[in-house]
């Protein structure tokens, strides 16, 4: 649909060219993921939610809330060295989690799985923390992402390969307020 009758916030729209997943699509799907997170996980202790920054701060607070069960949250920032829109699997850590994990049943919630390259390497260092279960919920997955051996056990939307932003999504660290999920124009990019 027209980015500029999507309540994209003001000065935005002219550089979006489409509405890719509007608000109320996004929050259908993210309570049918809680629903499902919610069956596979008793009641026993709480699930933890690592959420990695900053890419999925959107997802991961509407996730939260849509959960109907308790959940504990941690965050994570990790790099992956490359260009603004393709990364190269070279991951640093900018922000580690703030508890130890043994033991305990976590759940990274990601944005967006593109080569999965970052997701690969969060997968094989977090299970060096010795902990009890990994699962993975990613809200995006691109079609690039079915070349690496990694199992996503919950996805929101399969989306074609191509270059999308906001609900936390950034270029250049714009467009992560946007409440949908968009297309920045082709004159965007520099
Ligand atoms: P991967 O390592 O799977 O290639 O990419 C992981 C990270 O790259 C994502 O968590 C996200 O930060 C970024 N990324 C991948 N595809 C896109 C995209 O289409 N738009 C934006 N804004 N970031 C993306
Ligand atoms: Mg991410
Ligand atoms: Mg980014």
């Amino acid at each position: 649909s027209d980015a500029t009758d999507s309540g994209a916030p003001h000065g935005y729209a002219d550089e979006l060219s489409a509405v890719l997943i509007d608000g109320a699509t996004l929050q259908a799907k993210i309570a049918e993921l809680a629903a499902a997170v919610a069956a596979d996980h008793h009641l026993d202790t709480p699930p933890l939610l690592v959420c990695v920054l900053k890419g999925a701060v959107m997802f991961v607070t509407d996730f939260a809330r849509a959960l109907p069960i308790p959940a504990e949250l941690e965050f994570m920032a990790v790099t992956s060295y490359g260009s603004a829109t393709s990364s190269s699997g070279v991951v640093r850590i900018l922000k580690d989690l703030d508890r130890d994990i043994t033991g305990r049943r976590v759940i990274i919630v990601e944005d967006i799985i593109d080569s999965g390259l970052t997701l690969s390497w969060l997968l094989k260092n977090l299970a060096t923390r010795g902990p009890a279960a990994i699962d993975v919920v990613a809200l995006l997955r691109k079609p690039e992402a079915v070349k690496v051996d990694i199992e996503v056990d919950y996805v929101g939307f399969d989306i074609p390969n191509e270059f999308v932003v906001g609900y936390g999504l950034d270029y250049d660290e714009r467009y992560r307020d946007l409440p949908f999920v968009g297309l920045l124009g082709e004159h965007m990019y520099r």
